[in-house]
């Protein structure tokens, strides 16, 4: 029988990092230049055929104009079970706002047993790569597992660069928590195994196809 699964996911950043441009590339198929900094929170849902059973309808929530540090309330973060969080390659202070923004999700949100939800980071706009910043980076490689990201990626919502994959990353880490989590609900026994969520390495999950 085909199940459903509504996974709810938010998308955190400093305003202009090209959140919304990552939403509607990966959910539209489109980019614009032009700028437009929405107002309230704006949701975005995309279908994903998982496997043979599983239907994932994928929420993505946009934080929309309200960027400001510690604006964001409990509220807009209750039930996600993952994020992207997003910031600029050229900005250096759009990077060094990332760790405020995963200290908030972390502070705000948990999984059932008290665990971070997956969080994967984006370089976003590496089709400007040779502007300024990059070579001031610290490795991103180690600073994402540092601070407990399950991946990085190098995107751009204009040349539409590994967009897909660092949803899908996303997707697979979340569905492998989930599963942990039933599995772990199933047999009655509290989850104390120490586990991790593959991140680095490569899951043994089939990837999203795409409706
Ligand atoms: P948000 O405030 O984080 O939602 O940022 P937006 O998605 O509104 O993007 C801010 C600006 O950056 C807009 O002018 C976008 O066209 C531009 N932008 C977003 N993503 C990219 C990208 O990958 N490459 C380039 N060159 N510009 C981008
Ligand atoms: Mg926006």
């Amino acid at each position: 029988m085909q199940q459903e699964r509504l996974l709810k996911v938010l998308v955190i950043g400093d305003l202009g990092v090209g959140k919304t441009s990552v939403i509607k590339r990966y959910v539209h198929q489109v980019f614009s230049q032009h700028y437009q900094a929405t107002i309230g929170v704006d949701f975005a849902l995309k279908v994903l055929k998982w496997d043979h059973k599983t239907v994932i309808r994928l929420q993505l929530w946009d934080i929309a104009g309200q960027e400001r540090y510690g604006n964001m309330t409990r509220v807009y973060y209750r039930e996600a079970v993952g994020a992207l969080v997003v910031f600029d390659m050229t900005r250096l202070s759009t990077f060094q706002a990332v760790l405020r923004w995963k200290g908030d999700l972390d502070s705000k949100v948990a999984l059932g047993n008290g665990r971070p939800v997956p969080a994967v980071l984006l370089a976003n706009k590496c089709d400007q790569r040779g502007q300024g910043l990059c070579s001031k980076l610290p490795k991103l490689e180690n600073f994402s597992k540092d601070h407990g990201f399950v991946g990085w990626y190098e995107t751009s919502a204009k040349d539409n660069t590994n967009i897909d994959g660092a949803m899908t990353r996303l997707v697979e880490c979340i569905m492998a928590v989930e599963e942990e989590l039933a599995v772990a609900a199933g047999n009655g026994k509290e989850n104390n195994t120490s586990w991790d969520f593959g991140c680095f390495g490569s899951l043994v999950l089939p990837h999203a196809y795409k409706l």
